[in-house]
């Protein structure tokens, strides 16, 4: 493929993103002398922003709000994307087809990994949560072997219809600590602890020997994250996630291996507040 002309970020909002910090730091370490910048777009000017930059052979990433409605203006999509009906990165291929992945669902694979060593056999998982961060971990967990999911939303209806769309055993639990209570692996895919110390389910309804993946990161950690490694609980927030998703959209934009020590290099030493992709 052709290597793109401009790179963006697409969101409402998006001043709080990192990824143009770990992107830029990739293109210089790489030489590719291409801006990485961030762009606000209203949802009225959604498609218009889409077609101008399909006919510039632009690339990016697309985060809230805008992750489903992109999977559904891509003319071609990975399984990933298709399966988790949510595209964060895009491209236009040499044929002029606007075409989208999911990189979500790699970057939590690569979470997953680094914490527990390995993808786990036989895993019970609680999945918090059912917008697009959720659909990226069950479209994931689809491939761990023997797993078996509890799903929690705070609207119901929304957990039912994402269970629905996926042949892992997933069962909708009726509160976060049910889903949590046997789990071997908690996953918050919601935006709990985001913008303060709330924790998505108590650390006490948690047994001693499960894993904690919260997708959600902040300045020194979520509360949940280190409330959770205070108990002795292996637990780890979702910076890492962020920047594997951005390493596995490069490889996508340019077919040469991300500089990850680099990106993650870049976002060690965060500003005093951030939260946001
Ligand atoms: P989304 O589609 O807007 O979904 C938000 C989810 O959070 C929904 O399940 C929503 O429940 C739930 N929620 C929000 N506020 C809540 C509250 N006060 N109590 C209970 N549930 C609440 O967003 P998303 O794309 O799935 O992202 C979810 C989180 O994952 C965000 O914090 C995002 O930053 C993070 N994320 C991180 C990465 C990474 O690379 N680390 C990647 C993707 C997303 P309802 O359905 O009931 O509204």
């Amino acid at each position: 493929m052709n290597p793109p002309g401009r790179l963006v970020l697409l969101g409402h909002p998006v001043e709080h993103s990192l990824s143009p910090t770990f992107q830029n730091a990739a293109l210089r370490f790489r030489k590719l002398f291409v801006p990485y910048e961030a762009l606000d777009v209203r949802p009225d000017a959604f498609e218009a922003t889409i077609n101008s930059l399909v006919a510039e052979h632009a690339a990016g990433n697309v985060t809230i709000p805008y992750k489903e409605r992109m999977a559904l203006l891509c003319k071609r999509l990975t399984a990933d994307a298709r399966r988790a009906a949510a595209v964060n990165t895009f491209w236009v291929d040499d044929d002029g087809i606007l075409s989208g992945d999911c990189t979500d669902v790699g970057g939590f694979n690569a979470l997953a990994r680094e914490v527990m060593g390995e993808i786990p056999r036989g895993a019970r998982v609680a999945v918090l949560g059912s917008g697009g961060a959720a659909a990226a971990v069950l479209t994931a967990l689809e491939r761990w072997e023997d797993c078996t999911v509890q799903l929690w939303n705070r609207s119901r209806e929304r957990a039912e219809t994402l269970a629905s769309r996926f042949s892992i055993a997933t069962s909708v639990a009726s509160s976060a600590e049910d889903a949590a209570r046997a789990a071997s692996v908690i996953v918050n895919a919601t935006s709990i602890g985001l913008l303060n110390s709330d924790h998505p389910v108590p650390i006490s309804a948690l047994q001693p020997s499960a894993v904690v993946l919260d997708l959600v990161y902040r300045t020194g950690e979520t509360a949940w994250v280190r409330a959770a490694r205070e108990r002795g609980l292996v637990a780890s927030d979702g910076l890492l996630m962020l920047v594997e998703q951005g390493a596995l959209a490069f490889e996508r934009w340019f077919g040469m291996p991300a500089p990850r020590d680099v990106m993650r290099e870049s976002v060690s030493r965060l500003p005093a507040a951030y939260g946001h992709r």
